[in-house]
């Protein structure tokens, strides 16, 4: 399968050919006749699949058919979660309309409105914006959402997690009711499918490959030890491995702060990205993690959603998640692409429960390794074997194992509240 059989115009297909991509991921050979075609689609994709592509570019082709007078309406509004998936949709969105008289831009909170203001002002067609700051430019008349004719509400399930959903029905208001509807999510609980009936017409259902297929290609490894000594195993396996280009995560904020210090202290360039890092530093953090001058980022799960740094060698779980799906989630950033990525998570006494969870979803139990010097002590009592310092877990239902589209749980927002 190329790209030339999916309908697409010879300007994408040239843009598509300066990126260097020859075949279509398989979410894009099932997105993008869909969407050329005119029709809502509902699909389940998360970063990594190629999703972006896979909407992005029929958009480009539906816009630039038309003429457009001089003063540009938005025509498309791409909704996301966090402010660095909106800069990464931009980016993208620019390099496919290299091509073709399109004009896009980039709105989030967290820095200054007036630069963002002044390029709406000038007229763009497709807008990419997170919820809080387009509502707060569209109160304050400074763009109009009344020409839209495509929507797209890229990972949904992140969006609802991060409590979004009202922002989400007052754009939803806000915009014409005649229009083409696209919305792309990781999981679908029960409130992602009730959103997606409440606006998408008939949708055309489209599936990327399971998720859990694609942690297959990674190269997965446990380390069980002592909880005190997982920072300097970390260290030691950066500076043993001579590992250039690591993402680590870990669960709250404070430890990420922690850990990205200590870093420092044992001179590995190491920055730390969560939701209490104001976007400039965000921003600095990842570029420098990019460019290489920053060995080691340090990163909560919602703060890493959506970042897309192409070929990362190695991700450290210095923490396991208490969701088993961010584990797919957080693995599936190495090994794209076809390359091969490294996974290693240090697995502590008190993190048995998650452990237990992430393999039952994935339906199988993964290799575990012994690091020289770090051998795991005895456990501790029985009543320190509890996760701490964590919300209550959800009550899981004994399904055995199974999938991980229909497994988050409604409560992941109050449980993740503490996280990012
Ligand atoms: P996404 O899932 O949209 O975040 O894309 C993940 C990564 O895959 C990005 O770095 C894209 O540039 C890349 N990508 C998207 N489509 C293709 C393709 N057809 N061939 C190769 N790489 C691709």
């Amino acid at each position: 399968m190329s790209f030339d059989s999916l309908g697409l115009s010879d300007p994408i297909l040239k843009a598509i050919n300066k990126k260097g991509y020859t075949t279509p991921s398989p979410i894009q050979q099932k997105c993008i006749p869909v969407v050329l075609d005119g029709k809502d689609v509902l699909a389940s994709a998360q970063t990594g699949t190629g999703k972006t592509a896979g909407f992005t570019l029929p958009i480009l082709q539906l816009l630039a058919g038309e003429q457009q007078p001089h003063k540009r309406p938005i025509r498309a509004l791409i909704l996301t979660p966090t402010r660095e998936l909106a800069a990464q949709i931009l980016e993208n969105v620019n390099e496919y309309s290299t091509f073709l008289k399109i004009k896009s831009t980039v709105i989030f909170g967290g820095v200054k409105q007036g630069p963002q203001v002044n390029t709406l002002r000038n007229g763009v067609d497709i807008l990419v914006a997170t919820p809080g700051r387009l509502l707060d430019l569209h109160n304050q008349g400074l763009l109009s959402l009344n020409k839209i004719e495509i929507l797209v509400l890229d990972e949904a399930d992140r969006m609802l997690d991060m409590g979004f959903l009202r922002d989400i029905k007052k754009v939803l208001a806000l915009i014409p009711e005649k229009r083409q509807n696209l919305l792309f999510s990781a999981t679908f609980s029960k409130d992602i499918k009730k959103l997606a009936n409440s606006f998408l017409n008939n949708p055309v259902l489209v599936e990327a490959t399971p998720e859990n297929s694609t942690a297959e290609k990674v190269n997965q490894k446990i380390y069980h030890v002592d909880k005190p000594k997982k920072r300097a195993i970390i260290i030691k396996m950066i500076k043993d491995g001579n590992w250039q280009q690591v993402l680590v995560f870990t669960r709250t904020k404070h430890g990420a702060n922690n850990l990205c210090k200590k870093m420092i202290g044992a001179d590995i360039t190491a920055a730390a990205i969560h939701g209490n890092k104001t976007q400039g530093a965000r921003t600095k953090a990842l570029k420098g993690f990019k460019d290489g001058s920053v060995r080691v980022l340090v990163a909560t799960d919602i703060a890493a959603r959506g970042l897309d740094i192409p070929l990362l060698p190695h991700v450290v779980n210095f923490e396991l998640p208490n969701i088993p799906e961010d584990y797919v989630h957080r693995i599936g950033r190495t090994g794209r692409a076809g390359a091969n990525g490294i996974a290693i998570s240090l697995v502590s006494h008190d993190e048995a429960a998650y452990l237990r969870d992430i393999e039952k979803l994935l339906k199988k139990q993964l290799p575990t390794g012994v690091i020289e010097g770090f051998e795991q002590g005895s456990p501790p009592p029985p009543e320190e074997k509890k996760p701490q310092n964590h919300s209550p877990r959800k009550p899981r239902n004994n399904n055995g194992g199974g999938n991980w589209k229909n497994k988050r749980s409604n409560n992941n927002s109050k449980r993740r509240s503490n996280a990012n």
